[in-house]
């Protein structure tokens, strides 16, 4: 037994060392209950709880679910626990390692653990960990056999290497991911799968691939009919098309790009494509077009003070200039928009606009601003590589020792089953010694995880004193600061990815005549319980924030799969059917919500315009008679250009929507 553990140690020290397999002969089907899960996460889409309910109950049902399917179901769960709340998914983790103590050499079963490690690090924003756990997924996915984990991990594993400028290793995630989609012929993931790789090969100057699998995900959009990226399908491969000099036929892509984005109503995306055009034009010599387009785009960006866009702009005026032989000018301009992308350290939109101005330079044959330009292009772009490579390599060491700590961690569990038997077979001396030196061995564990809990106490005092810091004394939940000074942090983030988040306002109705009657301290009662019900509900209670008085905001983070209403209507009638009991008798508490979408938010400025969109649609609800909610989307324009939200909604610069609770029966 001890020898098999031992050697189990060293294997699985080494492992993470060995070569990947070649696994591209094989085939990757999912299984039965592959393909019921996902039947199962398409039909419950909206509702993240009735989506774990089901899988429990799938997995119940399915007693001959391999390991690997089993911590497919878990990772899952951990991934939509983590859209709920983060203590939700830590337990889920915590399951999942023990999971992996009893299968430490099945590589599905290491990869889901990683991957669900990846979400709760990714939840707590931990972006180290969350690198190293999803590199270290990736590690051990090339050797599982789960086709969805595969998948999966491939594809968010993509994102990282891009952000990371590692076309090699981005490009053999990619093709993992392309494999399982063309193992099922499943065409949502062979569109999905390609788009991605014609982008990568688009950025890495391969042009030529770029287009092939550009087509073959058009081919699969035709047949799946989604075309919400259509438009950016469109761009690439125009992109690709400008590339290799064959401008007509890129025109006529970016215009279909510009189109559909617009019918979509991906207003601010048809810019950038209008400003693509604006640069095909001057490339092929039609200054007037150029001219005139850019001129559109920076109608909008001033309209909507979209910095980024209006210095796009000016790099698209600084191109025309040199085109116009307007040396000057054209230089002006363009210092002013790198110094733009450098202070925000746009690093690859500053590369971008480097390597336009050599080709524009070429154009109007300025050889010598050519030569320059692309010397600056090229010093920043070994720069980029260099620093990006030392970053994964930086990476790829933590995620081999984070993968030796994991087996630690696995063989000291072992160990300690182990010890508890050495007595009886003490006689044999060899084993004996053995012992000892396990036992030593043991000692030394025991002893870095005293140091680790020191370490661990350390940083529950910081937590506490950051505690005091962030929260309300009187209903233990987080204060306006805690909102200021971190979750603002995170909405602007979230929506400068593109991600909506939710604010939702919420305020007591008729609280004053509530502590008039029955006193200030049964008013604090209200308070508390508010809270406490709201904290209760497992989506909401890492985000309630009391604002003052009897004023809460509840943030809802982005999240693919939650319906505002349902949540809003949930929140409603969680409050009207929990009444307070004061003097031993239950009173009804009833609450009105103003809620808005977080979207475009460049600063804390535009949060707290968006902050004070939410309260008017409180209001609203407060004037529309209380215990309601109204919610605000489709925003035309900036929040805080909205005086009157409902001469707005009748102009059609905003929708409102109206929810009620609904009664107990
Ligand atoms: P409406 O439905 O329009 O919101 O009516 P309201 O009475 O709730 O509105 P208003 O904002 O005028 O009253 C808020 C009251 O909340 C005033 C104050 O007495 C009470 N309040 C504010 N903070 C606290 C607190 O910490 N404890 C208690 N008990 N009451 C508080
Ligand atoms: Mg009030
Ligand atoms: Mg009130």
């Amino acid at each position: 037994m001890i020898y098999r553990i031992i050697i189990t140690f060293l294997l699985v020290i080494n492992f993470a060392n060995s070569d990947a397999h070649a696994t591209d002969s094989k085939l990757f089907k999912f299984s039965a209950l592959e393909l019921e899960m996902d039947r199962i996460a398409n039909e419950y889409a909206g509702d993240t709880s009735a989506v774990l309910d089901a899988l429990d109950n799938l997995l119940e049902n399915s007693p001959s679910a391999t390991p690997g399917e089993r911590a497919l179901f878990m990772t899952y769960d951990c991934a939509l626990r983590a859209g709920l709340a983060s203590t939700l998914a830590e337990q889920r983790l915590a399951s999942l390692k023990e999971y992996s103590r009893e299968h430490t050499n099945n590589a599905a079963v290491r990869a889901a653990t990683a991957l669900c490690e990846a979400n709760v690090a990714n939840y707590l924003e931990d972006s180290p960990l969350y690198r190293t756990s999803l590199y270290k997924a990736f590690l051990f996915a090339q050797k599982a056999d789960v086709a969805t984990l595969r998948y999966w991990i491939s594809l968010n594993v993509s994102n990282l290497f891009e952000q990371l400028h590692d076309v090699k290793n981005n490009e053999k995630a990619l093709l993992i991911g392309l494999q399982v989609a063309n193992d099922n012929q499943d065409l949502h993931r062979i569109q999905t799968a390609n788009h991605l790789l014609a982008d990568l090969y688009l950025a890495s100057k391969q042009y030529e691939l770029a287009l092939k699998h550009n087509e073959a995900s058009q081919q699969a959009l035709e047949q799946t009919k989604d075309t919400w990226y259509q438009a950016e399908l469109y761009s690439n491969k125009a992109k690709a098309l400008q590339a290799l000099a064959q401008y007509q036929k890129a025109k006529e892509f970016i215009q279909k790009a510009i189109s559909q984005s617009k019918k979509k109503g991906k207003h601010r995306d048809a810019q950038f494509f209008v400003l693509d055009l604006a640069f095909l034009s001057l490339l092929m010599s039609d200054l007037a077009t150029a001219n005139s387009l850019s001129e559109s785009v920076e109608l909008y960006a001033s309209e909507y003070n979209d910095e980024y866009l209006q210095h796009q702009v000016l790099l698209q005026q600084s191109f025309y200039a040199l085109m116009s032989n307007n040396s000057d000018k054209a230089i002006t301009l363009f210092e002013q928009a790198i110094n733009f992308l450098e202070k925000q350290n746009y690093s690859v939109a500053k590369l971008l606009a480097w390597q336009k101005q050599a080709l524009i330079a070429q154009k109007a044959m300025l050889f010598k601003r050519e030569s320059e330009a692309l010397g600056q292009y090229s010093l920043l772009f070994e720069n980029y590589v260099r620093e990006n490579s030392l970053n994964i390599q930086t990476i790829l060491q933590k995620v081999l020792v984070s993968i030796r700590e994991d087996d630690a961690d696995i063989a000291q569990f072992h160990l300690e089953q182990a010890t508890t038997q050495t007595a009886q077979i003490s006689e044999n001396r060899e084993v004996l010694l053995l012992g000892v030196l396990l036992l030593a061995a043991l000692l030394a564990i025991i002893l870095a995880k005293f140091v680790w809990s020191m370490v661990i106490r350390y940083k529950l005092n910081q937590a506490e004193i950051n505690r005091q810091l962030f929260y309300d004394p009187l209903t233990q939940c987080f204060n306006r600061r805690y909102f200021n000074d971190v979750i603002s942090k995170n909405l602007l983030t979230a929506s400068l990815a593109k991600k909506t988040s939710f604010l939702v306002a919420i305020d007591i109705d008729h609280f004053k005549k509530f502590n008039d009657v029955y006193g200030h301290s049964a008013g604090d009662t209200v308070l508390k319980e508010l809270v406490k019900n709201l904290q209760d509900d497992s989506r909401l209670s890492d985000n309630v924030v009391r604002l003052g008085g009897e004023e809460f905001l509840i943030v809802l983070p982005p999240n693919e799969n939650l319906r505002i209403e349902v949540v809003i209507e949930r929140i409603l009638s969680l409050v009207s059917n929990s009444p307070v009991v004061i003097e031993d008798k239950p009173r009804d508490i009833t609450i009105s919500i103003g809620y808005v979408p977080v979207e475009k938010a460049n600063s804390k400025g535009d949060i707290d315009d968006l902050l004070n969109l939410a309260d008017k649609a409180l209001y609203l609800a407060k004037e529309k008679g209380r215990n309601r909610a109204f919610g605000v989307s489709e925003l035309q324009c900036p929040a805080n250009y909205i005086d009157k939200i409902t001469i707005a909604s009748e102009n059609k610069l905003l929708k409102l929507t109206e929810i009620e609770p609904k009664k107990n029966l």
